[in-house]
């Protein structure tokens, strides 16, 4: 168990936006000792020169054998060979966590191949931005973001309260949830965002006119297309492993851009204008309930 965090040996696996950013956070609040692995040398090498983190590990196991915490911040694909190559050199008693955007995938893996002498909490910082790389992290960036916990049948519940302490002090706010939850949440609030504005992109650059509208793209065009501006490999294995979800919450959206073409072929004006306002609606209750909490 960790008794006083701050003194504590923490391992980052993955040191690009967010696991850069983690171990920049951890040493900003004052963790003595932060080792990092990455996958490449130059990664590792800009994390040491800028004291991002204080050791380079020379693998991945050697990165987490003294460690009381881990934090997983590789792209999901490589999660499953991190576990394997972490489970036979975790210290007991040691939290184990991850930041990967899906969770039912990662916590199945988790409780096959982790042992159950470690403490494994799914985690996902709602936080992030459209470049990626350790030289776009910043300590900064968690701060306000939630922070989802999923806690699997290797979770104890003291290990929960020291990660919730930790994100505490990171300005972060924890949220616990279920992997089933959270994977059918994040499909609507942000997997189908960027899905549709990798959807508006296409379509309007694929017009004969593009050249034109190009030209007169102002603020609201780049406000709407901003995600599409994001990671390739992270989306393409964000919808890959919440391909279900995305699919169901896809068929939804369809129905509703459906009832609104419908409406817009009738040429019924206040159907037109109710449509427009109920979503207004719910856009200024969403954050104006997010600016008073
Ligand atoms: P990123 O900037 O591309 O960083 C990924 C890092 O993982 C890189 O530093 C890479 O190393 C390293 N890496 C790759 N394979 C590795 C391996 N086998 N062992 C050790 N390190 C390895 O991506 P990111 O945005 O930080 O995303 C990381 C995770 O956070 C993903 O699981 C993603 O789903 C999740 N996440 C992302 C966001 C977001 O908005 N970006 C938000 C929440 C959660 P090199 O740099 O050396 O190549």
């Amino acid at each position: 168990m960790l008794t006083k965090p701050k003194k504590k040996q923490v391992s980052t696996i993955g040191l690009g936006l967010i696991g850069g950013s983690l171990a920049m956070a951890l040493k900003d609040v004052g963790f003595k000792s932060v080792i990092g692995i990455s996958a490449s040398n130059k990664t590792e090498q800009t994390a040491k020169d800028r004291g991002i983190i204080d050791q380079v590990a020379s693998s991945v196991a050697k990165a987490v054998k003294d460690s009381d915490l881990v934090f997983i911040c590789t792209p999901i694909a490589a999660i499953e060979s991190v576990f394997r190559q972490i489970a036979p050199r975790l210290k007991e008693g040691c939290i184990v966590t991850d930041v990967a955007s899906t969770k039912e995938g990662v916590v199945k893996l988790a409780e096959k191949i982790l042992p159950t002498t470690v403490s494994f909490i799914g985690g996902h910082p709602m936080a992030g931005k459209e470049k990626s790389g350790i030289e776009h992290a910043e300590k900064e960036l968690f701060k306000d973001c939630t922070w989802c916990l999923v806690p699997t049948s290797l979770t104890s519940n003291e290990s929960l309260v020291q990660l919730k302490e930790i994100l505490v002090l990171l300005a972060a706010k924890p949220i616990i949830l279920d992997a089933a939850t959270h994977d059918k949440a994040v499909a609507s609030i942000s997997h189908l965002p960027f899905l549709l504005s990798a959807i508006l992109v296409n379509t309007v650059s694929s017009q004969p006119y593009w050249d034109t509208a190009a030209k007169l793209a102002a603020s609201g065009f780049k406000d709407v297309s901003r995600l599409a501006g994001g990671n390739v490999r992270m989306h393409t294995e964000i919808c890959q492993t919440n391909r279900v979800n995305i699919l169901a919450i896809l068929d939804e959206f369809l129905r509703v851009a459906d009832e609104l073409k419908q409406i817009l072929k009738s040429n019924d004006q206040r159907q037109l204008s109710d449509c427009i306002e109920k979503a207004k609606r719910e856009r200024d209750k969403l954050y104006s309930l997010a600016e008073n909490s």
